[in-house]
C-alpha cells in the first residue's frame, strides 16, 4: 500500500494525506452521465480522469468499490427545478419512449468508455432503479425538519439547514451573495427560500415518467438520486466523491446538504473535482454547441478538425494535462499528442527486442520512484508522462547500442512501462492490436525480401519508400526486417 498518497480535497482546498476510512477498502462515488443524449468529449475527460484515479488506487493496493451512477430520470433543464424534463423532451423529439432514450444513450456511453479503454465501475446504479430509496431519504429529511411540502412537491429548506451546517462548504461562497444572485430568477413562489431546491416534484398528468409517493404522483429531483445511491452502496460515510467542477456549486453542494440533513453525516471525506475541457477557452458543453462527439474526433468529421485522431491519441492528450487544470482543445495540441503517443508506443514495441548486456550503465528504480511520487502528488499524470519519455529514450539508446542495460534492469524497464502505460493510464497499443495491419505488413516485408533476393532492387526500394511515405519505417538487421511508425 502506498501510504503517502496526497490528494486535493475541494472541502479543505488543499492537498491531504489519503487515509481511507476502512483501508484497504476504498469507496468512491462519481456522478455519471445524464443519458438523454450522446456524451461529448468534455464528459469523457471527467470519466477518464476518474478512471485514472480508480486505476492508480488499485495499483497502490486498495480494494476499490467504484460506484458511478446513470442519471436516467429527474434531470430538468435548469439547475434549480425549472425547465422541461430532459428525457421527456428528447423522447418527444425522437418519438421514442423515455426508457428507449435511456437505453440508447446508456449503450452509446458504454461503447465510448470501452473505446477509451476505461474500466467499468464496480456498480452502475440508475436513478429509476432507486426511487424507493430516494423516497425513504426524503421522508427522513422531512422528519428531521429540513424539508417541507407545497402541493405535492417537496423542497429542501436551505435556510434552516444553514443555521446548523455550512451550505457553501464546497465553494466557500458567501450565502448572502448567493441569495442576492438568485433573487432575479423569480417565479418560484412555491418555495419558502430562493435557494431551496426540490427533492420530489409533483407530476403533471402528461408527465411521462412518474411514480407513487406519500405526496402523490411525482418524480425525484436530480440531486437526491446521488445521495440515496451513494449511501446505499458505500454507506453514510465513504471516502471519495467526485465529478466535474461544474457540479460543485449546485449538485454536490445539495448532495452534502441532503446527506447531512438525513443522517447528520458529511457523506464523503474527500471531494474531488476534475476541470473542464474547453474549446477556445469556452467550456465544452451540449448547450454551447461546441461539444465534440468522440466519433467526430476519431473520424475528423467536424468543421473545427483538420483530421481524425485515434482514441488513444485523444486519451493521451487528456493525460498530458493534470486533472485539475483546464485543458483547451486544439488541432496543434492533438498533433503533438499523436507524435508523443507514437513515440511511446514505438519504444514499447522495441522492448521485446532489447538485448541485455552483462554489465549495465542505467538504473530503472529512480524512474519508478519518480512515477509513483508524481501519482502520489494528486495524480500528476503529466509528470509521469515526462518520466515515460525518459524510459522511451533509454529503450531507443539501448536498441541502437549506445547504452548498455543489465538483465535485471531490463526486466524493471519492461515492467515499469507496462505498469504505467497500460495498467495505470489504461492506454493500449492501437498499432500492434491491429492484427490485420500486422498481417499485411508481414506479407509486404516478405515480398520485399523476395525482391531483394532476386536482385530486384527497384521493387524493394519502391516498397520501402512507399511505406515511408505513409509513416511506416522499415529497419533491416541480421535477424530480419521490423517495422515501426515514424
Ligand atoms: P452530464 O451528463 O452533463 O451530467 O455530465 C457528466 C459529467 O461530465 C459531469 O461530471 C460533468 O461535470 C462533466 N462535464 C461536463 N462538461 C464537461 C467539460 N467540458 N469538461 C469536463 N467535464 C465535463
Ligand atoms: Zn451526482
Amino acid at each position: 500500500m502506498k501510504q503517502d498518497l496526497q490528494l486535493y480535497n475541494t472541502i479543505t482546498r488543499k492537498k491531504e494525506l489519503f487515509k481511507p476510512l476502512n483501508a484497504p477498502h476504498v469507496g468512491m462515488y462519481v456522478c455519471g452521465p445524464t443519458v438523454y443524449s450522446d456524451v461529448h468529449l468534455g464528459n469523457c475527460r471527467t470519466f477518464i480522469s476518474f478512471d485514472l484515479i480508480f486505476r492508480y488506487l488499485k495499483y497502490s493496493g486498495y480494494k476499490v468499490r467504484y460506484v458511478r451512477n446513470i442519471t436516467d430520470a429527474g434531470h430538468l433543464e435548469g439547475d434549480r427545478d425549472e425547465g422541461d424534463d430532459k428525457f421527456a423532451k428528447r423522447a418527444k423529439l425522437e418519438q421514442l419512449e423515455p426508457m428507449e432514450i435511456v437505453q440508447k444513450y446508456t449503450l452509446g456511453f458504454h461503447d465510448v468508455m470501452r473505446v477509451f479503454n476505461t474500466l467499468p465501475p464496480s456498480i452502475e446504479p440508475t436513478a429509476t432503479g432507486h426511487v424507493i430509496e430516494q423516497i425513504e431519504m426524503i421522508k427522513k429529511i422531512i422528519d428531521n425538519g429540513y424539508a417541507y411540502e407545497v402541493d405535492g412537491t417537496i423542497y429542501f429548506d436551505v435556510e434552516k439547514y444553514s443555521q446548523k451546517y455550512n451550505y457553501t462548504i464546497l465553494t466557500n461562497r458567501n450565502l448572502e451573495d448567493m441569495l442576492a444572485n438568485t433573487r432575479e430568477l423569480g417565479g418560484q413562489d412555491d418555495k419558502h427560500g430562493r435557494l431551496d431546491f426540490a427533492l420530489w416534484i409533483k407530476a403533471k398528468p402528461e408527465t411521462l415518467m412518474q411514480w407513487t409517493s406519500p405526496w402523490g404522483m411525482g418524480f425525484p429531483g436530480w440531486h437526491i438520486e446521488c445521495s440515496a445511491m451513494s449511501a446505499k452502496y458505500l454507506g453514510q460515510e465513504f471516502d471519495i466523491h467526485g465529478g466535474g467542477m461544474d457540479l460543485a456549486a449546485t449538485h454536490h453542494t445539495n448532495e452534502i446538504a441532503q446527506s447531512e440533513a438525513c443522517s447528520h453525516h458529511q457523506p464523503a471525506k474527500y471531494w474531488m473535482h476534475t476541470n473542464m475541457l474547453t474549446v477556445n477557452g469556452t467550456r465544452m458543453s451540449k448547450s454551447a454547441g461546441n461539444g465534440f462527439l468522440p466519433g467526430e474526433l476519431f473520424t475528423g468529421n467536424h468543421p473545427l478538425l483538420r483530421k481524425g485522431y485515434s482514441p488513444m491519441t485523444v486519451k493521451f492528450f487528456m493525460l498530458q494535462a493534470h486533472y485539475r487544470s483546464t485543458l483547451d482543445f486544439s488541432n496543434d495540441a492533438l498533433d503533438a499528442s499523436e507524435k508523443g503517443f507514437r513515440r511511446l508506443m514505438n519504444a514499447v514495441s522495441l522492448l521485446p527486442k532489447l538485448v541485455a548486456s552483462e554489465k549495465g550503465e542505467v538504473e530503472i528504480d529512480p524512474l519508478r520512484v519518480n512515477c509513483e511520487n508524481a501519482m502520489n502528488d494528486d495524480f500528476n499524470s503529466p509528470v509521469v508522462i515526462a518520466e515515460l519519455f525518459e524510459a522511451a529514450r533509454i529503450v531507443n539508446t539501448v536498441y541502437d547500442g549506445t547504452l548498455k542495460i543489465s538483465t535485471a534492469e531490463l526486466d524493471k524497464l519492461r515492467t515499469l512501462m507496462h505498469d504505467f502505460i497500460f495498467e495505470v493510464f489504461g492506454l493500449k497499443d492501437e498499432e500492434t492490436s491491429n492484427t490485420e495491419l500486422n498481417e499485411v505488413l508481414d506479407m509486404v516485408i516478405a515480398l520485399r525480401k523476395d525482391a531483394k533476393e532476386n536482385k530486384d532492387y527497384a521493387t524493394s526500394d519502391m516498397i520501402r519508400v512507399g511505406l515511408q511515405n505513409i509513416g511506416i519505417q522499415l529497419k533491416d538487421s541480421k535477424d530480419g526486417t521490423t517495422w515501426s511508425k515514424s
